[in-house]
């Protein structure tokens, strides 16, 4: 990089977003700077690799670990399992619907599209400040580069969970803690065939388990999916549970790994990674504004992963709202007009980036409350031991009075449940 560079844009970050934002600008014939601070994109980040949609005809070179055909959700006790679990040979072949895949190669991958289009990707190199110019408009970033300032038209801050970019023109407040959860996984070695086997899976073919109730008194969830020849498994916590349970993230993470519906899976297994990293769970009410003059956010850095229990989502909103940054600021440079900013909202608003966290505000609350998080897995478990124990047969007492029955025994009351289904019902419905 020259010192002293100048582009229409500077991107910072080349996670999705950014790489996302990077494409649709050189796309529109724009020069664009995409820096990154990590020796190449998807070194200083990780996730837990599913993906529901990237490009069109992106699956034809993505760097593809395995094609997830098989989604279960378990909910769980420290002794017990009810899983519902979901198979289908429809999202085995294109278009596919979502695959696991490392994020070194698929950050590198998704840059690359950004550089064929003519973006210029520059790595190792932090952006330091925010530069202003007497108005107190953006005009581009200062660098961690002797003489690396880079000045552009506008700046898109893709630098992930308390983007300091966002914290810097004053649109990000303190952080809250409450709206941010720890995720850390381990990635584990296992021979394909082992894997295939254990999974029950063909192929290509790819498994992703989503938990309830596996954290104890923390709120969160857990999670385990394959790869060709390793797995991951983690867990996602809330942070102030986390402190309030004074416990470590790896022991949550050992005794997921130890339960008895989750060790078989894993037995012989080597660690090959062990990553942690912030999740913006707030959702929708967590958001902050989504530009300033001369700058605008997308991706974690503005708080759009969406985490509504059975979905754990970032990597489609950071890709979503990317390409919306992008395409917002080109226009506005095409116009000539530096202020025409106000598009990027609507784009969000009228695609799924800002309709489904819109429609989803409801779900972090209800999903890490306690009775979603303990009370419930431990009834409906009791409820099917219940069910399905056979020694010392008795008249059978019918599935209504056995299920009250273990709902008084675990305190929950019926028109609780009921008002939760409701809310449920309207949050997902
Ligand atoms: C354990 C875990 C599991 C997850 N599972 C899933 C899942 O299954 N599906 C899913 O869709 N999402 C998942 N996510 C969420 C997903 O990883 C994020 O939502 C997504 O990575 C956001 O993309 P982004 O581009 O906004 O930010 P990031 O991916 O965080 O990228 C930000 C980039 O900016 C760079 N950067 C930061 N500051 C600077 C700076 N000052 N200068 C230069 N570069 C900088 C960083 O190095 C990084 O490369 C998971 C997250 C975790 C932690």
């Amino acid at each position: 990089m020259a010192e002293q560079s100048s582009a229409d844009a500077v991107v910072v970050g080349a996670g999705p977003a950014g790489s996302a934002a990077a494409l649709e600008l050189a796309r529109a014939g724009r020069s664009v700077i995409l820096l990154e601070r990590g020796p190449f994109p998807g070194a200083k980040n990780v996730y837990g690799g599913v993906l529901d949609e990237v490009l069109p005809g992106w699956w034809e070179d993505v760097p593809v670990q395995r094609w997830v055909t098989r989604r279960s959700t378990m909910m769980m006790t420290p002794t017990q399992a009810l899983t519902v679990d979901f198979r289908t040979q429809d999202w085995g072949s294109a278009p596919y619907n979502g695959m696991t895949t490392y994020r070194a190669d698929f950050d590198t991958w998704l840059a690359g599209k950004a550089v064929d289009a003519g973006a210029q990707l520059v790595t190792s190199t932090v952006a330091t400040e925010l530069l202003r110019d007497p108005s107190g408009r953006v005009v581009g970033v200062r660098t961690d580069r002797p003489d690396g300032d880079i000045r552009a038209q506008f700046v898109v801050a893709c630098d992930g969970v308390n983007s300091f970019l966002a914290k810097q023109a004053g649109l990000l407040p303190r952080t809250n803690p409450e709206h941010q959860t720890l995720g850390v996984k381990e990635t584990l070695s296992l021979p394909r065939r082992t894997i295939e086997e254990r999974f029950g899976l063909n192929g290509d073919d790819g498994a992703d388990f989503e938990i309830v109730g596996c954290t104890g008194e923390i709120p969160g969830g857990g999670f385990l999916y394959t790869n060709r020849d390793t797995v991951s498994v983690g867990v996602v916590l809330s942070l102030t549970g986390l402190a309030k349970s004074g416990r470590r993230p790896e022991e949550v993470l050992a005794d997921l790994k130890a339960h008895p519906a989750i060790a078989p899976y894993l037995r012989g297994a080597e660690l090959k990674e062990y990553s942690a990293h912030l999740i913006p769970e707030g959702g929708y009410r967590s958001m902050p504004p989504l530009t300033a003059d001369g700058l605008l956010v997308a991706g974690d850095a503005a708080a759009m992963c969406l985490a509504a229990g059975i979905w754990l989502e970032g990597v489609n909103f950071a890709i979503g709202s990317g390409l919306a940054a992008g395409r917002t600021a080109a226009e506005a440079i095409a116009a000539g007009d530096p202020t025409r900013l106000a598009g990027y909202r609507k784009r969000l608003a009228d695609n799924f980036v800002l309709t489904d966290h819109k429609n989803l505000q409801g779900a972090p609350h209800l999903v890490l409350s306690d009775r979603v998080q303990r009370q419930y897995p431990r009834l409906l478990c009791d409820f099917a031991q219940e069910v399905f124990t056979v020694r010392n047969p008795k008249p059978k007492p019918g599935l209504g009075k056995l299920f009250r029955r273990t709902a008084a025994r675990h305190g929950v009351r019926l028109r609780q449940l009921a008002a939760d289904a409701w809310a449920g019902f309207r949050v997902f419905g």
